[in-house]
């Protein structure tokens, strides 16, 4: 295979193939595939200059979980010391602090919590939206079947209600790598990739849109990425609901699984073949939450276009020991300094306040 030749014809409009995608990710030049990417991403957006990024904040409503994923340091047992449950006025508390800080979302993810069936979610998301004007973006398709399963309804009627109830979209959140004996090894407990891409389908079909995520760096291989990537593609091209792909970086510290942490190189590298091979999702979006600021602003050069949110609380990648913080100041800095122009969005990509 010729890079040259792969990199022209993509830009040039035609489809990445699964097999070229495995190609670059192993033998592509980084430094050609972020070019690619970049110009991609211009040609794509009316205003390329322009870099969004969200005010919301993670409510990690519960830690108690069933699934044991051995990437995780996030979850407890339901009898561990520090396993918890937020009551919902500090659920609205959180709510209030997020308005005040001029956020416009709220993404509540939690563990699968064996006690909390569909009614529990139902009257939390109704109590939210009779209070507040903010957006849930929450849940995720681990969650949505979870719930579905124990309060044993179908997931299209767990989907209605939530919607009913006040769930606006839906977060790629538990997607990992959606191949089944990558999940039967670190997952086993989790929905399988058949049933996660169910859930999208099925949210997608009933309105609610959602984003897809990867996590990288685990005990993935090259081919493995590429079956994800390419599972998501398809579905793309059937419903048209995913807004945007997010990838991040597998954070090894405090987990069962352990193992090193996947290096800045390899995450840009596969951010930009990302960008190449989705030509159905507009929006990549840039992990600084992972891969720290600096990347967070590289990430610019190889195909993102957003930055995802400044992150007012986040708890699941900062139990494996990694924080970073961010004011709405910095991030329009961070942005600022690479030559774009910041922009803030809502969770439907609409530009609300530029800088
Ligand atoms: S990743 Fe999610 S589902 Fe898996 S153990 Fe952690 S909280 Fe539970």
């Amino acid at each position: 295979m010729d890079q040259r030749s792969i990199l022209t014809g993509v830009f040039e409009g035609r489809r990445l193939t699964e097999k070229e995608a495995a190609f670059l990710l192993r033998e592509g030049d980084i430094l050609a595939l972020g070019f690619t990417a970049n110009a991609i991403r211009e040609k794509i957006f009316e205003d390329p200059d322009t870099v969004t990024f969200i005010i919301d904040r993670n409510i990690n409503y519960t830690n108690i979980c069933t699934s044991k994923c051995r990437f995780c340091a996030f979850y407890r047992d339901k009898s561990d010391p520090e396993a918890y449950l937020l009551t919902k006025d500090e659920v609205f508390e959180k709510i209030e602090e997020t308005l005040e800080l001029e956020g416009t979302q709220i993404m509540m993810q939690g563990g699968l919590h064996p006690d909390l069936k569909i009614d529990y979610y139902e009257d939390l998301f109704r109590s939210i939206k009779e209070r507040y004007p903010i957006t849930i973006h929450s849940l995720g398709a681990p969650e949505v079947a979870y719930v579905a399963d124990i309060s044993d309804i179908s997931i299209d009627e767990a989907l209605k209600r939530l919607k009913d109830a006040g769930l606006d979209s839906l977060p790629g959140a538990g997607a990992e790598i959606l191949v089944d004996h990558y999940r039967k090894d670190v997952s086993p407990n989790k929905v399988s990739a058949k049933r996660w891409l169910d859930v999208m389908e099925r949210a997608h079909i009933l309105g609610i849109e959602s984003t897809a995520t990867m996590m990288m760096g685990g005990p993935e291989t090259v081919e493995d990425r590429v079956e994800h990537m390419s599972k998501i593609r398809q579905l793309q091209d059937k419903t048209g609901g995913f807004r945007a792909f997010i990838s991040w970086t597998y954070q090894p510290g405090y987990t069962e699984l352990g193992g090193k942490t996947v290096s800045s190189r390899e995450y840009l590298k596969t951010l930009a073949v990302a960008r190449i091979f989705f030509d159905n999702i507009k929006h990549i979006q840039g992990s600084w939450v992972t891969q720290g600021k600096e990347i967070g602003q590289l990430s610019l050069a190889f195909g993102a276009d957003d930055l995802g949110s400044i992150m007012i609380e986040e708890n699941v990648v900062r139990a494996t020991g990694v924080a970073y913080a961010m004011s709405k100041e910095e991030m329009v800095r961070l942005i600022t300094a690479t030559g774009k122009k910041a922009a803030r969005r809502n969770t439907v990509y609409e530009v609300i306040e530029r800088f």
